[in-house]
């Protein structure tokens, strides 16, 4: 179903890529440079910041009987959708070629799933279950949550937040567990509960349509997986992925917009 050959296809690319002034210089959406912001916080400091609390977040989930073990197949699904993401992760960050990834699946009905600073994923089976994820897009929400960690928006927001007292985050509500301790609240959990912008939102849309598109994934789930989202119940509590993660007719045009500058990447990566 390929229009064009292989050789027009890629003089296409090339000229695509030339006519591109954002980073990465291979990149087929538009989201410009990574914020200035971020250059106030070290990137090892954060890092290091989410590597632990994702450490203390999933001990805690361990001991409630709530982390899936190994040969959970929902986890092996999750992991294998990652491995296929992950290999397109450093053309938007040098840094993540050097992070030791890790999928994780937390029992929980909350609609959830993120990745801290140094690629630590989390997914809840609320998000899997209740709306009923296709590989297409639990793709698009992992390349989602990848781009928040590859563009450093956590080290934005923390540089842009510091000294102005933000208030910790309560960890156990997050998770859905109900009190499991406040140790990952007085490790300072900034990390998992920041609100990004809307500027931020779009990018992340944006560049992880890209790395799924990449690694295989229907550009069109993107759609999809909104319209899901649109539809799920709003009453999700505060710190829900939904009340962080508005979906609305703008987020899906943008989306719609941007398919097909991606469709090419989707029709020729390799599966
Ligand atoms: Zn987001």
């Amino acid at each position: 179903m390929r229009r064009g050959g292989p050789w027009q296809a890629r003089r296409a690319f090339l000229l695509a890529a030339a006519g591109s002034a954002a980073l990465p210089a291979l990149a087929q959406v538009d989201v410009g440079r990574a914020s200035v912001a971020r250059n106030f916080v070290s990137a090892d400091n954060i890092e290091r910041a989410g590597t632990q609390q994702y450490g203390e977040l999933m001990s805690q989930a361990k001991a409630k009987g709530a982390l899936a073990p190994p040969g959970n197949a929902q986890l092996q699904r999750l992991r294998a959708i990652a491995q296929r993401i992950i290999p397109f992760a450093a053309q938007w960050n040098p840094r993540a070629a050097q992070w030791k990834w890790e999928v994780n699946l937390v029992g929980s009905k909350q609609i959830n799933a993120f990745c801290m600073p140094g690629g630590k994923i989390a997914f809840f089976t609320g998000i899997l279950d209740q709306l009923k994820l296709t590989d297409d897009e639990v793709a698009m929400v992992m390349g989602h949550e990848m781009a928040h960690a590859l563009r450093e928006h956590a080290r934005a927001r923390m540089a842009k937040n510091a000294g102005t007292g933000v208030a910790l985050s309560i960890t156990a509500q997050l998770l859905g567990l109900g009190q499991v301790g406040d140790m990952a609240a007085r490790a300072g959990t900034q990390l998992i509960s920041l609100q990004f912008s809307r500027s931020d939102e779009s990018e992340a849309d944006l560049v992880g349509l890209e790395l799924a598109a990449r690694a295989g994934y229907d550009p069109r789930a993107a759609v999809s997986l909104w319209t899901k989202m649109a539809a799920a119940s709003k009453n999700q509590g505060g710190l829900s992925f939904l009340s962080t993660h508005p979906s609305g007719p703008d987020r899906i045009r943008t989306l719609q917009a941007n398919v097909p500058k991606v469709e090419r990447l989707y029709r020729e990566a390799k599966r």
